[in-house]
């Protein structure tokens, strides 16, 4: 029994991606694309129309007869949440299954905020996304950390940019307020994720997107999975080292790419018109950034929005810069580009990696049980 349900979640799971992917499409269209038989997706997709995750778009027929109907995600069959917290406040979104945002709200805060202060803010902010409307049904929040996070205990670890922010454990906090599930990522990865699904890595399975501002990161696609290592820390790009220098980190180290290269320190240069420094300094990132995709050699580099502070001119020969630093039978097939989502792509991130969960689980994303977290 247990096995033929598990074959049953499969063969679900593997309809409703599909069903996304090709939507409207047609059952025979989808025993072609999965080879599953005709009876099972019908029955799937009856049990889908019945939860309304799916429905049924009929087209004209000419001749006469039953009409063919063909099936399509149902957008405003659930709603998920995004918030992302950065060191300047909050930022949410509430969307529906094809990522159309109903409802986005903001709130402000500084650095030096505290532990209580943002967890007030974060409870005002879902509430108020929440009350969009009492009939829309959630079906996950995604939270997206500035810092460290520990993606299987869903606990925010440590942020070196806001220094309050330690050792939370955010997502069982959310899961009993809110009766949702919750899904952690760190901001790298969600932005990675907000590209894969609504931005330029649509289709694309090996990217990277690379975060720019008070940090540097990278969120890595490989195969169309995200990459986030054995401890769910993967990415941190910024504390890889530059022989030499020996200007402090905020981890505690010396001559990391963040303490030289991120937009503070570049933005004082600028100011400083230490045109010098400044090209040295774009160098170490060409060169970082071209190591990673010759390790990795991904088929695009998304670079974060953030980068155009640089000015348009800089932010172009940066491009040219990391292009040079690939190895030439790479080059020509790796496309570099500037993204093309808004401030909210962290939102956003945090609101696709729940679709993702929800469409690999075929929605049977649940809240983690709370014993078993305390036990761990
Ligand atoms: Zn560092």
């Amino acid at each position: 029994m247990e096995k033929l349900l598990t074959i049953y979640r499969q063969q679900r799971q593997c309809l409703l991606k599909l069903i996304l992917d090709h939507q409207p499409v047609s059952r025979g269209r989808l025993r072609q694309l999965s080879g599953i038989r005709l009876g099972t997706i019908g029955r799937v997709a009856e049990n889908l129309l019945q939860e309304k995750l799916v429905q049924e778009h009929f087209q004209k027929k000419n001749r006469p007869g039953r009409r063919a109907g063909l099936l399509e995600i149902k957008p405003e069959g659930r709603f998920v949440l995004g918030v992302e917290l950065t060191v300047h406040g909050l930022s949410g979104v509430l969307m529906n299954l094809l990522g159309e945002v109903v409802k986005s709200e903001e709130i402000s805060f500084g650095a030096k905020a505290g532990r209580e202060e943002i967890l007030n803010s974060l409870k005002k902010l879902v509430t108020s996304l929440l009350s969009f409307s009492p009939e829309v049904c959630r079906a996950g929040l995604g939270f997206v950390d500035p810092g460290l996070v520990d993606f299987k205990q869903g606990v925010s670890l440590y942020s070196t940019i806001l220094p309050s922010w330690k050792n939370v454990p955010i997502k069982k906090l959310l899961e009993e307020t809110y009766h949702l599930p919750v899904v952690l990522s760190n901001s790298e990865q969600a932005k990675a994720m907000a590209e894969r699904w609504f931005g330029q890595a649509r289709g694309v399975d090996d990217f990277v997107f690379i975060e720019y501002g008070e940090g540097i990161a990278c969120g890595i696609f490989a195969r169309g999975q995200p990459v986030r290592g054995g401890q769910s820390i993967a990415g941190e790009l910024g504390h890889t080292r530059i022989m030499g220098e020996a200007i402090r980190c905020r981890c505690g180290r010396q001559g990391c790419l963040e303490a030289l290269c991120c937009w503070p320190v570049l933005r004082t240069l600028r100011e400083k018109g230490d045109r010098k420094k400044l090209e040295q300094r774009l160098q170490y990132l060409a060169v970082t950034i071209g190591n990673l995709a010759n390790i990795l050699n991904p088929s695009l580099i998304i670079l974060d929005r953030n980068f155009l502070s640089l000015g348009e001119t800089e932010a172009e020969s940066l491009i040219r810069a990391i292009k040079e630093e690939i190895l030439p039978e790479e080059r020509s097939l790796l496309e570099v580009t500037v993204s093309k989502l808004g401030p909210q792509i962290g939102a956003l991130g945090g609101a696709a990696s729940v679709l993702e969960e929800l469409f690999a689980t075929g929605f049977e994303l649940k809240t983690l049980p709370v014993k078993a977290q305390e036990e761990a």
